[in-house]
């Protein structure tokens, strides 16, 4: 049984690169008919909020992320740490040491002045034969991990290929701090194994944790998952992806309008490809995902694509959902909705006009706000030999049956060929009119929306209706 999980740290929201691999891990589950676990990362208790925990939930919710078992949060399991650091005092795979951190720094200070590596002089470390100095009085000691001094820990990185690292470049971890609290890699490997994971898929920021990861794990005699380092993501200018480049909340993106379906494929093709496939369903992406296909180089992203793939979104999105995520924007926007035109119906002409639902929000308002046509623009498509022509269809109003775009169409024609004009004459002053706009979709179908009084009262200002 394949089990994986997202360990996101809760010391802010729940970001694109942090939303991609729990993207990852969860596909990659799914995709085995295998379990996907949430854990919750809150040893740093200086850094954790449970906004923070909040944030989380909320983005796996959003992105439909389900799991199937958490959230599960490390400070509920300190007993289990604790007892395992005794077990592992015990069988002398961990060990008490005294060295006081200013001491410590000390001998770092020595070592960089040579030229060495600073690292931990073993002064506490058992061996064979080895008399180990009196426990001074009133030192809490920490605990340290009894590191193989040879060797290499060697993985086969899912995504980077093999890696191995010398034994002899890692330190004898501290596992609990002196006031007992166990450390961030021994939580993480304890979790792992209890948890069944059998893939850890994250970020390559941790890349250097795992051989300390493996070599705990090891001493534990506890099975090793295997690892698959995501690379990161960086910016539209190719910098490290941050703040500066806006959204990096997941929530965010929300708050933008965009769609979680469009967010979800634009994190799935962030570092991950399926042939030429752009556009999939979250069935798709489950049923294709592979650790192959992911490339092990940075990927970067892409505004544009993301803006063209929720367009695509929207435009296959149901009227009535867009209506509902549409309502708070709009009421948030000051605008109070009526009955005529309906929501729905307004959505349906406008959004396979916009990337995203601020952009439709925008759009939709001047359908329910009182309309105010901006003055240049009324002189600029109200001209004299439209004035009749506008009129003449005012006039008409009345006699369209059924009040449907074919029949107002049929009376913009007519009015036209009365007239001898050509339809922007009359398309365009209609559109700044109705909607105080000059860009807008078929003139027939805005009409529409509309009942036949409220295009008379639009109409007002131009001294028709
Ligand atoms: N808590 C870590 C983080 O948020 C992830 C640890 C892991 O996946 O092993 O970066």
């Amino acid at each position: 049984m394949i089990r994986t999980r997202f360990a996101p740290s809760p010391t802010g929201f729940l970001h694109i690169g942090g939303a991609r691999t729990a993207l990852f891990s969860w596909a990659y589950a799914r995709h085995h008919g295998g379990e996907f676990i949430l854990r919750i990362e809150d040893t740093d208790v200086a850094r954790s909020t449970s906004e923070a925990v909040q944030a989380i939930l909320d983005g796996m919710r959003w992105l439909g992320l389900d799991y199937d078992e958490g959230p599960i949060y490390q400070m509920r399991r300190m007993d289990r740490y604790k007892a395992v650091i005794r077990e592992m005092l015990e069988s002398g795979s961990a060990y008490y040491c005294y060295t006081a951190p200013e001491e410590l720094d000390r001998v770092r200070e020595a070592q960089r002045a040579q030229g060495l590596k600073p690292r931990y002089d073993r002064t506490w470390r058992p061996e064979t034969g080895k008399t180990l100095p009196k426990p001074p009085d009133g030192v809490r000691p920490v605990v340290r991990f009894r590191n193989p001094l040879d060797g290499v820990v060697a993985w086969d990185d899912l995504v980077k290929g093999s890696i191995a690292i010398d034994n002899a470049e890692l330190d004898d971890l501290v596992i609990a701090r002196a006031d007992l609290v166990p450390t961030y890699n021994f939580c993480v490997a304890v979790d792992d194994w209890d948890m069944n994971i059998t893939h850890v898929i994250r970020g390559d920021d941790h890349v250097n944790n795992t051989p300390r990861q493996i070599n705990i794990l090891k001493a534990l005699g506890a099975p090793i998952p295997r690892y698959g380092h995501l690379s990161m993501i960086l910016g539209d200018d190719g910098q490290k992806l941050s703040k500066r480049h806006g959204a990096v909340s997941v929530m965010q993106y929300d708050e933008n309008g965009y769609l979680p379906e469009a967010v979800l494929n634009y994190l799935a093709r962030l570092g991950w490809s399926h042939g030429d496939d752009e556009i999939f369903s979250m069935e798709q992406f489950r049923e294709w995902f592979d650790l192959d296909h992911i490339t092990p180089s940075a990927a970067q992203f892409n505004t544009e694509k993301l803006d063209w793939l929720n367009a695509h979104y929207l435009r296959e999105a149901d009227n009535m959902r867009l209506a509902a995520l549409l309502a708070p924007r709009l009421a948030a926007l000051g605008v109070t909705l009526l009955q005529t035109p309906s929501l729905e119906a307004v959505v349906a002409l406008y959004k396979e006009r916009v990337s995203r639902l601020d952009q439709l929000a925008d759009e939709v308002k001047v359908f329910y706000a009182p309309l105010e046509p901006d003055p240049d623009a009324l002189a600029r498509h109200l001209t004299p030999d439209a004035l009749p022509a506008l009129k003449d269809f005012a006039a008409r109003i009345l006699e369209v049956d059924p009040w449907d775009a074919p029949s107002i169409n049929a009376l913009v024609k007519d009015c036209l060929k009365a007239h001898k004009l050509k339809m922007p004459k009359l398309a365009m002053p209609l559109r700044v009119l109705l909607t105080g706009r000059e860009h807008t979709p078929s003139i027939d179908g805005v009409i529409a929306l509309f009942s036949r009084e409220t295009v008379l009262e639009r109409l007002k200002p131009a001294g028709v209706g």
